[in-house]
């Protein structure tokens, strides 16, 4: 059984944002001040998020990924994770996260059955990394990547937004960091998804640009993956370093979409850049059935869009940041 929309397309994958507060304020994520945040009573508790978690389950989701905001702010997360994960044993589960916590949390997250963690840093240089995140804490997140192979996780995936005027002198460093330590490190054009409202076509470092900043560091080759992977993997041809291109702008994989979103205060949102939002919390919180709740879930995929219309005309960036949406 699977959830099919009006294209064909199958959705298995859902992207959980567990709260929209974050610790950082990247520039083409949040502002630097004046963010409100969602009322605690507002947001799903692990119970009602297990809950949507299990109903999926039954409709056939397979993946699952923790995000938000800064997911580790949420208070014992690897408690979310068991329940989770006590779901569907050995379920596929991710987190993103921006490390920072990582250190003193790695290890429960781990034993609780957490497998996968991406972490999201955008410069190997710390004055770049402040820059970038309004934070100056490069180095603790250092410790989180260090904290988290440790722990076992194992490969673990760099997150690096590309931004052009800034990016292109980290995909050497980035690449060459890659073959020595074996982590894996993506890079994601910048989309239009900044509460500043800055964001431009012309700040887009490009996947084409991004694989020739990579390729001085060596020749690359590509390695198959699962079509709806926004990824697009290459490793380097001595065996040496795998990198990525999450190329959401020029290149969209919107017809290859698994995927829905459950945003923090319980809205379902079939794309990124939806401008509109379908509330399951009413129905968690109102005491609707399990069927209900299935059936009301088919019909919104029903309501998913062909893809997004970034560089076009029609273009409407989403009222919420990144942040409070769940990258
Ligand atoms: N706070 C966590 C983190 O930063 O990893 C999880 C949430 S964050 C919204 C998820 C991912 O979205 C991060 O890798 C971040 O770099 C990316 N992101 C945020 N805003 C973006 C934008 N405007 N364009 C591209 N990626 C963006
Ligand atoms: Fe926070 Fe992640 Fe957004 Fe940066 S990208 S402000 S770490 S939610």
């Amino acid at each position: 059984m699977a959830l099919f929309d009006r294209y064909g397309r199958a959705h298995d994958d859902l992207r959980i944002s567990v709260t929209d507060r974050c610790n950082f304020r990247c520039f083409y994520c949040m502002p630097e001040e004046g963010m409100t945040w969602l009322p605690h009573d507002e947001v799903l508790n692990y119970e009602e998020i297990t809950r949507v978690v299990r109903i999926t389950t039954e409709l056939g989701f397979t993946s699952y990924h923790l995000t938000g905001g800064e997911p580790l702010l949420r208070k014992d997360l690897h408690h979310l994770v068991e329940q989770m994960v006590a779901v569907q044993p050995g379920m596929d589960l991710a987190l993103t996260t921006n490390g920072v916590f990582l250190p003193k949390m790695a290890k429960d997250l781990y034993a609780a059955g957490l497998r996968r963690v991406n972490i999201s840093l955008d410069s190997m240089n710390a004055g770049k990394f402040l820059f970038m995140t309004r934070r100056d804490v490069f180095g603790q997140v250092m410790e989180g990547i260090e904290a988290a192979a440790a722990a076992g996780f194992s490969p673990i995936k760099i997150n690096a937004v590309a931004v052009k005027g800034l990016s292109e002198e980290e995909l050497p460093r980035f690449a060459r960091w890659s073959r020595e330590t074996g982590h894996v490190v993506r890079f994601i054009e910048y989309m239009p998804l900044d509460a500043d409202r800055t964001w431009a076509h012309e700040k887009v470092l490009t996947a084409e640009e991004i694989l020739e900043g990579l390729s001085v560091e060596g020749e690359l080759e590509l390695v198959s993956g699962h079509p709806s992977d926004p990824a697009t993997r290459y490793r380097y041809k001595d065996g040496k370093g795998e990198v990525g291109v999450i190329a959401s702008v020029t290149r969209p994989f919107c017809q290859d979409c698994n995927r829905i979103r459950l945003t923090a205060d319980g809205m379902v949102r079939t794309c990124l850049f939806s401008t509109t939002e379908h509330d399951v919390k009413k129905l968690l919180r109102g005491g609707a059935p399990d069927d209900e709740i299935k059936t009301w879930l088919a019909e919104v995929v029903l309501t998913k869009t062909p893809g997004h219309l970034i560089g076009q005309e029609e273009f409407v960036q989403p009222e919420r940041t990144m942040s409070a949406i769940g990258g």
